[in-house]
Parts: structure tokens; C-alpha cells; sequence
């Protein structure tokens, strides 16, 4: 199966990316929500009841800038047991993009599964592996994890992140930033304090690439399912909840990276919930 999806919004591209992928106990993952709760939702899972956590990008052509969003979760041994190993810069490749070309590198948040790929180890060195690309994040997403000791560790600073401070390539943003005259960054906080959505295209076709807005399809029906790992669950909750309806109301796309792979689809009505409805890609062929 490829690992990179390819799909045309308006005149820009979208190409979803696969780093890696999990699978683990939905219970484990939002430890809030009883077993039972699940039962509407079984042909969300797995036949062994598991969900299917996928560990992606979204690369972007727009405007003549190449963008990437969000960096996997990188090379260097992680406790989340991966079915593949992360292969990020190769699918890169396969897709038809050196990390060299990338202009822009966007952080819907900092947590380790999103930033892994930011630099490489070159004889013991961590380098930069967008050595071209300015590396954006909102100033009260970098606070929240550079603030302490601790915090600095949970987002392995020093690997991924401090080499991107060294070589001058990070620019901290505050709340809604435009990246081209069709990309906006929106804060979307509560999974992170400076979590942040990005909206692609304009007019008749738009999407939204979530971040970690969202991990599972469930959430688009369950807004409120809100996993062990956001920071202010009620927040992410009302986020969420927010967000979905906007795109519903926009009839706009959703793209996920944590949604089984390649995570394109619409939020459609049904009754007085929302359903995540899963779309084709244009096919795996990037030009
Ligand atoms: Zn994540």
C-alpha cells in the first residue's frame, strides 16, 4: 500500500504523508470513555476492538511554496508500538519531494509525534533536516513546552527542537497567521495551550487539516470524547466541537493525521450529530 495520498483543492495540492502507524486498546486511549460507549461505533475499530492510530503529514504546494505540516514522530526509539518503522523522509521522497525543497515547516503542536522528524543524527550531531525551511509555531505553544526542565524533556528539546533555535530557522507566530494568501494557521487550543489548525484553499473546495484536534473518527459524533492526552479536556472538547461544525457548515474536508491513513473525509449530517464520512484521494501518483 502506498504510504502517500495525493489530492487537488482548488490550486493547490495536498499529499498526505505516512510516518508510521499503531494500533491500541480505544479504552487505553481515552481512558474517560467506558468500553460500552463504544458499542455504535464497532466498525470505527478493528475486528480485534483496537483503533488504528496513524502517525502522519500533509505535505502542501501552494503558491509556489512547499510546506509540510507536522514532522512524524522521527526516527529515535518511542515507548508506541509501530507496525512500521517511521519512513517520513523516504515517503517524502517517493512522493517526489527532497526535505531540501521544503520551504516551510508548520507545528500544529509540539508533542513528540509531530516534531520527530525536525532534525536527523549526523555523527552524533542533531541536524536540522529542513535545512531551507523557516519552522513555525505559535510563541505560547513553544512556552508551554520550553518553560521547564520537564517540559523541555516530554518534547525532547534538545534533539528536535534547540537544533531548530541553533541554526535560526524557527519563527514563533501569534494566533491566526496567514503562511500564503489560501494557507491560514488558526489556533484551535486545549489538545496543547497553542494548538493550531490549518485551513488550505479557497471558495468552492477547502480543507482542514486538523493536527491533533481530533485523533479518531468517533469525535466528529463525540466531540466530548476527549483523550488522556489533551492538556485541557474541556477546552479540546468545546474546540472540537466548534470546529466540526464549522466544516460542516462549510461542507468543507477534513484531514487528519491521526485518522487511519490517508484521514480524508467530510463531517455530514445525520440527524442532530455529525459523521465522519471518509473521501478518495486523487490517487497516489504526485506530480
Ligand atoms: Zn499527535
Amino acid at each position: 500500500m502506498s504510504r502517500f495520498e495525493k489530492r487537488t483543492i482548488g490550486d493547490a495540492t495536498l499529499i498526505a504523508l505516512q510516518d508510521s502507524w499503531a494500533t491500541l486498546p480505544p479504552t487505553a486511549f481515552f481512558g474517560a470513555v467506558e468500553e460500552a460507549a463504544w458499542d455504535p461505533y464497532r466498525d470505527l475499530l478493528e475486528d480485534d476492538g483496537k483503533m488504528v492510530l496513524n502517525i502522519g503529514s500533509w505535505l502542501v504546494r501552494s503558491k509556489g511554496q512547499t510546506i509540510l505540516v507536522d514532522t512524524g514522530i522521527g526516527g529515535r526509539p518511542v515507548q508506541m508500538p509501530l507496525h512500521d518503522p517511521p519512513a517520513l523522509p523516504s515517503v517524502m521522497r517517493a512522493a517526489g519531494v527532497e526535505p531540501e525543497e521544503i520551504d516551510v515547516v508548520l507545528f500544529s503542536h509540539l508533542h513528540y509525534d509531530h516534531t520527530g522528524w525536525n532534525t536527523t543524527e549526523q555523527e552524533g550531531v542533531n541536524k536540522p533536516l529542513f535545512p531551507n525551511a523557516r519552522h513555525l509555531v505559535q510563541e505560547s505553544e513553544w512556552q508551554h513546552w520550553t518553560n521547564t526542565a520537564k517540559s523541555r524533556q516530554a518534547a525532547r528539546y534538545d534533539d528536535v527542537l534547540a537544533p531548530l533555535e541553533q541554526a535560526n530557522l524557527l519563527d514563533l507566530i501569534d494566533g491566526e497567521h496567514d503562511i500564503t494568501s489560501e494557507l491560514v494557521g488558526i489556533p484551535t487550543p486545549g489538545h496543547t495551550p497553542g494548538h493550531m489548525s490549518f485551513v488550505l484553499g479557497t471558495g468552492n473546495e477547502r480543507v482542514y487539516i486538523l493536527g491533533d484536534a481530533a485523533h479518531h473518527a468517533v469525535q466528529i459524533t463525540e466531540p466530548t470524547w476527549s483523550p488522556n492526552a489533551d492538556v485541557d479536556p474541556v477546552l479540546s472538547a468545546e474546540t472540537r466541537a466548534a470546529l466540526f461544525e464549522r466544516i460542516a457548515n462549510e461542507d468543507a474536508l477534513i484531514a487528519s493525521g491521526h485518522f487511519t491513513f490517508p484521514g480524508l473525509g467530510r463531517a455530514r449530517r445525520n440527524g442532530s450529530k455529525l459523521q465522519f464520512e471518509t473521501i478518495a484521494s486523487d490517487g497516489s501518483t504526485a506530480s
